[in-house]
């Protein structure tokens, strides 16, 4: 019999690159091998993502260009799942303009995947399978395989959904309320990660501060941690995101304790204004923000502190955006990821009056990189002549006479390939010796 292959594209975060990690182990267990050419593939599956129109947009053109494909080789099977077509609206547009997609399954269907493989395998019509979160909750299903991307690399998933509905963003609506994994699934899978050798775990959920307050027994995200970093092994433990709202002293006092917590914390903070933050719905105000910053430096001088901000909400003006700016000083973040603000269909922020017009969001964009720019330079600049512990990621992207590494603090890291190479997934200790505004370069020490 002719094997069956199956292409996956993933759109979007962490979330969603887990979430294709299990589809394709449960293609596998139906006979399915992975394949990284579109054009060599009996199945093609997108996980698509809707946080911003740009994300739809690119998954949409993607898929677009599919129609070829299915014309040369009409057995092909094209499917459709994650955030852009838990969207009913998005599920109408593929059903009426692109009639050669022959599946779609929501985020609470990822579980079923097996059956929905046989489905489309044996029938000839096509499949929509959305369901809205108000109608199923989607139950956490443990034990489901996973396809390992790396070795020495694991997301893991803690819990799922979100209860926060910020006013300009689509995931509440995507991927239901929070729903926590039990505790010891969490750590019975990171206990037989660490000991297959992974070295990095990284802890998922949209807010994974809140974990554990739903379960029959709560349990706090910090205890979470504490009880992971008891797992013997030599491994670092990374987590995303967090809401500032429900960053707890605890929780810093848990990472500060336990020298496998990676030394870097991402903490969104979207916009300098209060007045923008409450339209946000935030539920913090800039000073409580910059407070836990602080909270966190002043136990760890070293840890590197990462935010979000999106620019152009709904009514910001050059005072708000202002506001912004004179954040970003304060608190000299050691990365940003900027966004322009996206109107997202069903949220309330898509209904304000006062859109920022694109040529001030552009001006306003290219002044929060150019800043940002300076500051993480200036930082970075400070990392020069200290020597950090790394793993490495193998081969540099851009030059094959270097090799990457990411500090304990996520810091990237490229230093010449030594004569003893060290592997992917080697721990290294380089010495910085030349910073740029976005990574530093170093040489191996032994
Ligand atoms: N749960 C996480 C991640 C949410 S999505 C959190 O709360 O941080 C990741 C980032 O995308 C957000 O932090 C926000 O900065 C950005 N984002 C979400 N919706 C957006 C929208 N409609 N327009 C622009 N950026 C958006
Ligand atoms: Fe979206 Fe806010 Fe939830 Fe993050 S916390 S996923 S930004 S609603």
């Amino acid at each position: 019999m002719k094997e069956k292959k199956i292409y996956v594209n993933t759109f979007g975060c962490q979330q969603n690159e887990a979430d294709s990690e299990t589809l394709l182990a449960i293609a596998e267990s139906k006979g399915y091998k992975e394949t990284d050419r579109a054009e060599d593939a009996d199945l093609i599956l997108f996980n698509t993502c809707a946080v911003r129109e740009h994300a739809e947009l690119k998954a949409l053109s993607t898929t677009g260009a599919l129609k070829h494909l299915k014309a040369k080789n009409p057995n092909l099977k094209i499917g459709l799942c994650g955030c852009m077509v838990q969207q009913e609206h998005r599920a109408e547009d593929i059903r009426t303009k692109y009639p050669y997609v022959d599946f779609v399954f929501g985020t609470n269907k990822i579980s079923s995947f097996g059956d929905i493989l046989d489905r489309v395998e044996h029938s000839k019509k096509r499949l929509f399978l959305v369901e809205s979160y108000e109608k199923n909750p989607g139950k956490i299903c443990e034990g489901l395989p996973v396809k390992r991307k790396y070795p020495y690399r694991a997301y893991v998933s803690v819990m799922y959904g979100c209860n926060n509905f910020c006013t300009y963003c689509v995931v509440p609506y995507v991927r239901g309320r929070e729903r926590s994994r039990e505790k010891e699934s969490v750590l019975e899978e990171v206990r037989g990660l660490v000991q297959n050798g992974c070295k990095e775990i990284t802890l998922l959920g949209q807010n994974v501060n809140s974990y554990g307050k739903d379960l029959a027994a709560p349990v706090s995200f910090s205890r979470l941690l504490e009880e992971i970093c008891k797992i013997p092994g030599d491994f670092v433990v990374k987590f995303m995101t967090s809401h500032p709202k429900d960053a707890t002293e605890e929780l810093f006092d848990t990472i500060w304790k336990n020298p496998k917590c990676e030394r870097h914390f991402h903490l969104p903070l979207q916009a300098g204004s209060n007045e923008i933050l409450k339209k946000m719905n935030r539920k913090y105000s800039f000073e409580e923000y910059y407070a836990l910053v602080q909270s966190l430096r002043r136990r760890m001088p070293e840890i590197a502190i990462t935010t979000d901000i999106i620019v152009g909400f709904p009514g910001e003006s050059e005072e708000d955006f202002q506001r912004t700016l004179n954040a970003m000083e304060k608190c000299r973040f050691d990365g940003i990821f900027s966004f322009n603000y996206s109107p997202r269909k069903g949220t309330p922020a898509a209904k304000l009056p006062d859109r920022i017009p694109d040529e001030v969001l552009k001006d306003r964009m290219a002044r929060l990189l150019r800043l940002q720019e300076s500051i993480q330079t200036e930082k970075n600049r400070e990392m020069v002549g200290r020597t950090l512990r790394a793993l490495c990621e193998g081969e540099s992207k851009t030059d094959p006479r270097y090799l990457s590494a990411r500090s304990d603090s996520g810091r990237l890291i490229h230093f010449p390939k030594p004569e003893a190479a060290p592997s992917a997934g080697d721990y290294v200790a380089v010495k910085i010796t030349e910073a740029r505004s976005i990574m530093l370069f170093g040489e191996v020490v032994l």
